[in-house]
């Protein structure tokens, strides 16, 4: 058997209706895995999910926001009670809000947190007992450029990417020994909704990019596939507290 098949397992993408998620999340069910699409947008989940189901997958789809403790413990119930376990995490939904650190509001600050940082521990902390049990299991955050730089116009998103990689390492810790992996992703610069949006907002972003990035491309929801499948399976079994970029070089770029 291939050591990255994932047939017979479940996974939980927060995010998987667009973007870097449902890239994630295509890669994983191409490789087998059943998969629960969640996201604030039930419309859109519920697209992306039928688009999965193409790859002969069962799929399930869940209307809620990360942000909340009680939610991302509903989140976790419903995949186990849909598709019945939990073996897979992508913790993958994020936003920003791009303007200088001056200019925040302290509710722009919470809802970054909220969503990037906090989001992604209580889904983590909801899924942990039905991982112990299944015994064993993968979880992926994901981090960015920014848990490695800065960025003037994202302070909050630039501190939430920093917090991930540090929430992962201490998470990888704390659940090694129940057979639990928990690695994070760092995205260089990927064309999505989310960047979409930097682009119309960050002057010259595009082109600076593009100098910038060694494979001299824009990344694409489907670069994040491989890694999906390679750390939600039996060939990452001793791979931990990792942070992975997946940037086209953007990030040893002299
Ligand atoms: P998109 O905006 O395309 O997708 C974000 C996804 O997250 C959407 O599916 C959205 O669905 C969901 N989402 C956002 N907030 C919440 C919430 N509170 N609760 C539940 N779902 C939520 O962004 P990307 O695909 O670009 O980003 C995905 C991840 O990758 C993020 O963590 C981002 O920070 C990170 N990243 C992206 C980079 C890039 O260049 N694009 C670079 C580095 C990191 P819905 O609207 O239905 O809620």
């Amino acid at each position: 058997m291939s050591p990255f098949d994932l047939t017979g397992k479940v996974a939980l993408v927060t995010g998987g209706n667009g973007g870097i998620g449902l890239g994630m999340a295509r890669g994983l069910a191409t490789a087998g895995a059943a998969i629960m699409v969640a996201g604030r947008n039930a419309d859109k989940s519920k697209a992306a999910a039928a688009e999965l189901a193409k790859f002969g997958v069962r799929t399930a789809t869940f209307e809620g926001d990360v942000a909340k403790a009680d939610t991302a413990k509903a989140m976790v119930a419903a995949t186990v009670d849909k598709l019945g376990a939990l073996n897979i995490l992508v913790a993958n939904a994020g936003i920003n809000v791009r303007k200088p650190p001056q200019d925040y509001t302290p509710a722009e600050w919470q809802s970054v947190l909220d969503t990037n940082l906090n989001g992604p521990f209580f889904c983590a902390q909801a899924a942990y007992p039905h991982m112990k049990a299944a015994g064993g299991g993968k979880i992926i955050t994901i981090g960015s450029m920014t848990s490695i730089f800065g960025l003037p116009f994202a302070p909050a998103y630039s501190s939430t990417k920093g917090g991930i990689v540090q929430m992962t390492r201490a998470l990888a810790t704390a659940w090694a020994a129940d057979n639990i992996q928990v690695n994070s992703v760092l995205p260089g610069w990927i064309d999505t909704d989310l960047t979409k949006a930097a682009r119309t907002q960050v002057a010259g972003l595009h082109e600076r990019v593009l100098a910038r990035t060694p494979a001299a491309r824009w990344g694409e929801p489907g670069d994040f596939g491989g890694i999906a499948v390679f750390l939600s399976s039996a060939a990452s079994d001793f791979v931990t507290g990792t942070a992975i970029p997946v940037d086209g070089g953007y990030s040893v770029a002299g």
